[in-house]
């Protein structure tokens, strides 16, 4: 949860009219409020800019209406970062907004999926019918909220990826606990280098992601680009996690399949960030742009 903050904390304090970001950033930071952020629709995902939840200018409210789903904490997140449709669907991602939208409106309804792994933040639906939101809740400039506010990921994508590496670096510390004193074949189990050498390669790929992961968020503070390290972060950082905890979850034997054991939690929870924020695919067609512009997207 509190990287959960720290993501959509940092849109909110980047974009919100002053007032929002002070009533709101401060429960964020005391854990007292939840923000979700609501992109991902029934019918577009990946194609984000696709969106097709409709905003409506009405005097100094837009009305919102549309479903937003596959989002995370929708079930008791207090306020969303809700993306919505002001333009035309031929503008594509210039006629997106950004809003901030309090969910305790009796007009949004809510559902909580049954999911893989990440129970404690969740995932659901989002429906929004007729539900008006001030004007002033705009964040950034409409039309524009899809190009400004979306940048505010690649500060999330580094986060994702050390919030992985972490669950591979304790299931690391377990495993080599446990083969350090199980014993097979009259020895220690750690004396078997196909045992050992699948933790010692685990050990140099943490080191090298969370490296990765450390540079993008430096050259973020320094104010220089770093789309395409951050895109790395998000493929890279969540899959080797899941690869590394499944080693971990085998060099236990059999109590590593069993719920007694948190590894198997952590592959499950793991795998969900490879999917949520941008998929692995979608991330190196980013950092393909990156390197050579246009020629580089298949669309
Ligand atoms: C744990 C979790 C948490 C999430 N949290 C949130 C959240 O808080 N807010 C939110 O808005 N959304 C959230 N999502 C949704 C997530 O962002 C989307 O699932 C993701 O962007 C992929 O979209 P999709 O599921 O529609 O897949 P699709 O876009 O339908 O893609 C399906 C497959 O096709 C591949 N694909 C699609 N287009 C291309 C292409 N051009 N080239 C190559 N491959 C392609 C994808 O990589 C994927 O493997 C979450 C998802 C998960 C699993």
């Amino acid at each position: 949860m509190q990287i959960l903050a720290g993501l959509n904390g940092g849109i909110i304090e980047k974009f919100a009219a002053p007032h929002l970001a002070n009533k709101w950033i401060p429960k964020m930071i005391a854990g007292e409020a939840i923000c979700a952020i609501a992109l991902t629709e029934p019918s577009t995902g990946s194609d984000a800019a696709n969106l097709k939840l409709k905003a409506q200018r009405k005097g100094n409210v837009y009305v919102l209406n549309g479903e937003k789903t596959s989002i995370s904490a929708a079930a008791q997140a207090d306020v969303a970062v809700v993306f919505a449709r002001t333009g035309s669907v031929e503008d594509k991602a210039r006629g997106v907004t950004a809003f901030l939208v309090p969910l305790d409106n009796p007009k949004i309804k809510r559902t909580h999926f049954d999911d893989l792994g990440e129970s404690v933040v969740g995932r659901g639906s989002l429906f929004f019918d007729d539900v008006e939101v001030p004007a002033e809740n705009v964040l950034g400039e409409e039309g524009l909220g899809f190009i400004q506010v979306m940048q505010g990921f690649d500060y999330s994508r580094a986060l994702i990826g050390l919030e992985c590496l972490a669950a591979a670096k304790k299931s690391v510390e377990e495993a080599w606990e446990q083969v350090s004193t199980r014993e097979a074949f009259g020895k220690k189990i750690s004396k078997f280098e196909g045992v050992s050498f699948p933790l010692a390669e685990a050990e140099t790929f943490i080191e090298a992601a969370k490296l990765l992961c450390y540079k993008t968020l430096w050259l973020r503070d320094q104010g220089k680009p770093h789309t395409a390290e951050a895109a790395m972060c998000k493929w890279w950082a969540p899959k080797v996690p899941f690869e590394i905890i499944h080693n971990c979850l085998l060099a236990h034997g059999h109590g590593g399949y069993s719920k007694d054991y948190p590894i198997q939690q952590r592959l499950r929870d793991v795998l969900g960030l490879q999917i949520g924020y941008g998929t692995s695919q979608i991330q190196k067609i980013i950092i393909a742009r990156e390197k050579i512009g246009r020629d580089g997207v298949p669309y």
